[in-house]
């Protein structure tokens, strides 16, 4: 359908709201308003016609207008406190026409009849956005003002840019987890996920996750920070507002279920991490007298099964042994890191310290590594109080254990 078509057809443009779910009372705390066209029953989104440059402001000026007043004449109507989540373009907020007054002042309209500022999410996509950045920030702080709260829209979608965001500092973000396919989570894509998480978190924004169109989707918001929660796995949008309590159910059997998983693996993980310590005091304590070099002998011995690159560092990260490297099934030495520093690595005197206090073995993350761009974890030991000894462990060991690849 082209743009005339949409516009000369404007009253069978209808608004729909697909709901929000939050996961601390796990009911709906909102609607996002999204426009559909309804003809002889065969409703299309308008998505397009939103998201399409070539179309005239004026045209999506005008089919905005007519969905928000139908929303708004709708939540007033049906009398409830939830929140009304309002796409917005950013190129129009701030182009010279006075949309944004304009739209201030359709809120003001429906305020005596129950419509507030606070009940108002107005989501922007920053990547659309064309115009100075600080511009938008002002814009922000503006309508924040009047008590609506501001979520950039598709986070982490063409190309927006982290601290771009930051700058504009909304109340929410949105992310979309389309991205995951086939039900499967790829470890770079985990990796951003928890980025964005860290991010929310640091910034001080609500993390909403949209597109949640399975349970390996439900679960990845849940695991990386979701407050909120939108797709068609909970609630598909629909002409009508839902009963609140609509996924109560579901979604707390599936929590229920996510942390029945998480306990188990970290169970598995606890438990491995025991049965290492115990195997290397074994070790260490009866090397106890000997040089570097050769608690790095004993153990490339002894634990040949569990790492692929073993060596020693003091408390300031310096390297006190040469790495000890399983290549094609025989330990070679690298002489070249002696001498080295790490300290300048993430986590490096967080887990010495750890360690000092709790003399016992801590196992890291899952990250990659440098030089064999492979997924490893490192067990850190203390020997004693000086020395402490890094236990690489593949990637091919760790599918192997129970809990260990996430
Ligand atoms: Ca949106």
């Amino acid at each position: 359908m082209d743009a005339l078509e949409i516009l000369m057809n404007k009253d069978h443009v209808v608004p729909y709201f697909q709901p929000i779910l939050s996961a601390e009372e796990q009911s709906v705390i909102g609607y996002e308003v999204l426009g559909r066209i309804n003809i002889n029953d065969d409703v299309k989104t308008l998505g397009d016609f939103f998201h399409n440059d070539n179309i005239p402001e004026e045209y999506i000026i005008e089919v905005d207008e007519h969905i928000q007043h139908l929303a708004f004449d709708y939540y007033c109507n049906a009398n409830i406190e939830t929140d009304l989540f309002i796409n917005c373009n950013a190129n129009i907020l701030l182009s010279e026409n006075d949309y944004t007054e304009q739209l201030i002042s359709r809120i003001k309209l429906y305020q005596n009849k129950g419509l507030k500022f606070e009940n108002i999410v107005l989501e922007i996509r920053e990547h659309d956005y064309e115009g100075d950045l600080s511009q938008l920030g002002h814009l922000i702080l503006y309508l924040k003002s009047f008590g609506i709260r501001v979520a950039i829209d598709d986070v982490g979608r063409g190309g927006s840019n982290i601290d771009r965001i930051a700058l504009l500092e909304p109340d929410i973000l949105k992310v979309d987890l389309k991205f995951i396919k086939d039900g499967m989570l790829s470890p770079s894509h985990r990796d951003v996920l928890y980025s964005l998480s860290m991010f929310a978190r640091k910034i001080g924004a609500t993390l909403l996750f949209q597109g949640i169109g399975d349970l390996t989707k439900l679960n990845a918001a849940w695991k990386n920070g979701g407050r909120y929660y939108q797709g068609f796995y909970l609630a598909k949008p629909c002409s009508q507002f839902v009963e609140p309590h609509c996924c109560k159910q579901q979604l707390t059997n599936e929590f229920e279920q996510f942390i029945n998983h998480e306990r188990k693996k970290l169970t598995q993980q606890y438990i491995f991490i025991e049965h290492l310590n115990s195997r290397l005091e074994e070790v260490v304590r009866k090397d106890k007298k000997h040089s570097s070099e050769e608690i790095i002998m004993s153990i490339s011995d002894h634990l040949e099964d569990v790492c692929f690159r073993i060596y020693i560092c003091d408390q300031y990260g310096f390297q006190r042994s040469t790495n000890y490297v399983k290549k094609d099934g025989s330990w070679q030495r690298q002489l070249e890191y002696l001498g080295k520093n790490w300290s300048w690595r993430p986590y490096f005197l967080e887990t010495i310290v750890r360690m000092q206090y709790d003399r016992r073995g801590i196992l890291s993350d899952l990250y990659s590594d440098i030089e064999t761009n492979e997924f490893i974890r490192t067990f850190s030991y203390p020997i004693n109080g000086e020395l402490y000894l890094f236990l690489d462990l593949s990637y091919a060991f760790l599918f192997e254990q129970e809990g260990l690849l996430y």
